[in-house]
Order: C-alpha cells, then sequence, then structure tokens
C-alpha cells in the first residue's frame, strides 16, 4: 500500500494556520505598502482577442512601457467593464484595480478597446455597426463611459481612452 505508514510527512503547524485563513493573508498582503520597493504608473485595460496581443506588445514597446505596466484583460474591454449582462466581469475590473492600485501605485490606466469586437457584437448586437469606421462612436461612448465610473471612484488617476485596429494602427478617443 503506498503512503499507508503516515508520519512521513512533516511541517511547520505555524505555516499551516497561515494557509488556513487566505482570505486574511491576502488581504493583509494587500494593505498599501509605503515601504514598497516596486511599482509600475500604468495599467492596461484590453480585450482577450488574440489578433490584437502582438499588436499591443508592440503599441506598448513603442510607448516604451514594455514590461512596466500590470494588465487586465476582459472581453470587450471597456464594454467587458461596464456591461449590466455581465456584472460580475465589472467586479472583476474594479477588484484588480484596487489591487494594482495597493500593490504597485498606478498613476495611468489606459484603457484600449479595438474595433471588430467579438464582445460587442455579443452584448450589443445590431446596435454594433458592422463597418469597422462605424463602430468608432460606440467604443468612445463606453471608453467615455469607464473613463466617468473610474475618475468617479479615483479621481487622482489619469485615463487614456484609446482603439485599435486590428492591424494594429491605434486611434486615440479625444474628450
Ligand atoms: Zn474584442
Amino acid at each position: 500500500m503506498a503512503n499507508g505508514s503516515g508520519g512521513t510527512l512533516a511541517f511547520d503547524s505555524g505555516e499551516l494556520q497561515k494557509r488556513e485563513s487566505p482570505a486574511g493573508s491576502l488581504l493583509d498582503y494587500l494593505k498599501p505598502k509605503k515601504s514598497a520597493k516596486h511599482g509600475t504608473d500604468n495599467l492596461l485595460l484590453t480585450c482577450m482577442d488574440y489578433r490584437l496581443t502582438g499588436h499591443t506588445q508592440r503599441y506598448m514597446k513603442k510607448r516604451r512601457l514594455a514590461g512596466k505596466f500590470d494588465h487586465i484583460v476582459l472581453a470587450g474591454a471597456s464594454l467587458g467593464a461596464t456591461c449590466a449582462d455581465v456584472p460580475e466581469w465589472g467586479a472583476t475590473f474594479w477588484a484588480h484595480l484596487n489591487t494594482a492600485l495597493s500593490l504597485h501605485h498606478i498613476k495611468t490606466v489606459i484603457l484600449m478597446d479595438h474595433t471588430d469586437c467579438g464582445a460587442y457584437k455579443l452584448f450589443l448586437k445590431e446596435q454594433y455597426p458592422q463597418k469597422k469606421k462605424e463602430q468608432l462612436p460606440c467604443h468612445f461612448e463606453t471608453l467615455k463611459k469607464l473613463e466617468a465610473q473610474i475618475l468617479e471612484k479615483f479621481p487622482e488617476l489619469r485615463v487614456e481612452k484609446h482603439v485599435m485596429h486590428v492591424n494594429g494602427k491605434v486611434v486615440d478617443c479625444k474628450d
């Protein structure tokens, strides 16, 4: 009988105790620490779409931000964070934004939607235009909505709003 004898596994009971209250430990861990030795200024929100991941990395590299940003991925990006059909996605967004603030003291949130987005098609149905150029106002509206929500909660943050085309070209959403 394998592993039947018992008594061969040694463990530190104090360590086990700590592991038995993961929620408490996590909350302790997330408390802002003034002495934190690392951090980043930027948090990026993008869609999950595989067609954009390479373009997104290149875009961040071009901005000299490669390897220097936190990254939240939600299908639909700004729509994923604000859509009433999937409130749990919104909750995930806010929890992660809070975590990025606590852990890395971010100062800027970069919102990056993209045209031809499957999540926009799924949630907005016929309200999402088929022609890519006509989709931009729809993205701008959602980006502005999320920006307003972020600034209401965290007025000290800076929010950037962009839309990436499937070819990697990025359009800025002006106020
Ligand atoms: Zn998408």
